[in-house]
């Protein structure tokens, strides 16, 4: 039940990775009257944000956006460009490429999961949950399919259940290298503007995105980002399609509207965002993240905890995967967080529920948001009673004292 009769004092920590803390600077320019989404101030606002989403995937091409979630976005990836019973080639990082994966299921495809092949002390049940998707695997399914029955590859760049992301240029390199047609698509719901992206470079044909993580928005944004070769792919697709379909959106988008009413103040929210990442800059957005992770796994390791993710190469900027000592139940940690101190921390998705948590370290964040969040996971564990190697309050106020932000705050202003 919520009691809408109170509200606990000073700011709710939402440090889960998605919905992320939107900035009250969004919030504001979202309060702002409703619009005729036909009149022409509307036309202005969607060619500003179309031609500003272009900057942040990093593309010349279309990029289609939805009023949906991002389970929207990725059923618009399929059903744009595949016919019923294709067969597509998925890879099993996490919970959400599973939820991808069961989703092309359900709309008549074929999916074929890959998954990592080894065995892992700490999460036995999961193991392949700890690293991204492995390029040479893919490669090596590719090249067995001389006949060319695989139609997508799909995988997602930033899993925002393992806190792992995946090299979806070696992913890119691994489809030429075997001479494969298939479409590339990934999903970067949770990175998207927080993790470095690049759609053209990488010759990803799909991405998929959406509003609530990286780019500081409410949920209720899905994007397609659409190469040529994904447009073409299209003429000849067979599934069903009406709402998702990319023609008239498209088409419409050209004068900066769309076919059916677009969610117009998230839209406005879009324009501060996208005006916020340019002021700030791309590069230094995604090194402002990968600086919060660092000082977040510096407070893991000073825990003695396993950050989740096993790989360093591939540790993600949004978030932080923690696993708990065998025997505690994650769940019950965060409840009792939650309780204590009125900060959210993500829960253990699927195969891994009750056996980590998550750190979000992306949104309205800061030092102190994350030094303070990090004191709350602190005094939540040694509440439970588990025993901890040392403080990560100190390791992650000692990371941040000791690598200064790239921009002093006077400078920002
Ligand atoms: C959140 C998320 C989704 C699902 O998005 P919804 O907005 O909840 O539909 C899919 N993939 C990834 C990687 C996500 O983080």
């Amino acid at each position: 039940m919520l009691h809408l009769d109170f509200h606990p004092t000073g700011r709710h920590f939402l440090q889960i990775p998605g919905p992320s803390p939107v900035p009250d600077r969004i919030l504001r320019a979202m309060s702002l009257p409703t619009i005729d989404h036909r009149g022409p101030e509307f036309g202005s606002l969607g060619r500003k944000v179309l031609a500003g989403l272009r900057t942040v995937f990093r593309t010349q091409h279309p990029v289609v956006v939805y009023p949906s979630s991002g389970t929207g976005a990725w059923e618009a990836a399929l059903v744009n460009t595949l016919s019923p019973g294709d067969h597509v080639l998925m890879f099993e990082t996490g919970h959400f490429a599973s939820l991808w994966a069961k989703l092309a299921q359900r709309l008549g495809l074929q999916a074929e999961v890959l998954a990592w092949q080894g065995t892992d002390e700490h999460l036995p049940a999961a193991p392949g949950w700890r690293r991204g998707a492995d390029a040479a695997l893919i490669e090596k399914r590719l090249r067995e399919d001389t006949a060319h029955h695989i139609r997508a590859v799909c995988v997602v760049h930033n899993e925002t259940s393992t806190g792992v992301t995946s090299d979806i240029a070696a992913v890119r390199r691994a489809i030429d290298a075997a001479g494969h047609p298939a479409l590339l698509m990934v999903d970067t719901i949770s990175g998207l503007a927080s993790a470095d992206y690049r759609h053209d470079e990488w010759g990803v044909d799909v991405t998929v995105g959406g509003s609530q993580k990286g780019l500081m928005l409410p949920p209720g944004i899905g994007f397609n980002a659409v190469s040529p070769k994904a447009l073409d792919a299209a003429k000849r697709a067979a599934l069903p399609r009406s709402y998702f379909a990319w023609d008239e959106i498209v088409a419409m988008n050209k004068d900066g509207y769309w076919p059916y009413t677009p969610n117009t103040n998230l839209l406005y929210g879009l324009n501060e965002s996208l005006d916020m990442l340019a002021a700030e800059g791309l590069p230094q957005v995604f090194a402002r993240h990968r600086r919060w992770a660092a000082g977040v796994r510096a407070a893991v390791s000073a825990w003695g905890l396993p950050i989740q993710c096993a790989d360093p190469a591939v540790y993600s900027p949004v978030l932080t995967g923690v696993i708990t000592p065998p025997g505690v139940d994650a769940d019950a940690l965060r409840r009792l967080i939650h309780e204590r101190f009125d900060l959210s921390l993500g829960t253990g998705l699927g195969k891994v529920r009750g056996r980590m948590f998550r750190i979000g370290h992306l949104g309205d964040s800061n030092d102190l948001t994350l030094v303070a969040t990090i004191a709350g996971c602190e005094m939540g564990m040694k509440l439970a009673g588990i025993e901890l190697a040392g403080s990560g309050v100190q390791a992650v106020m000692e990371h941040f004292a000791e690598h200064a932000a790239p921009r002093p705050l006077q400078q920002a202003a």
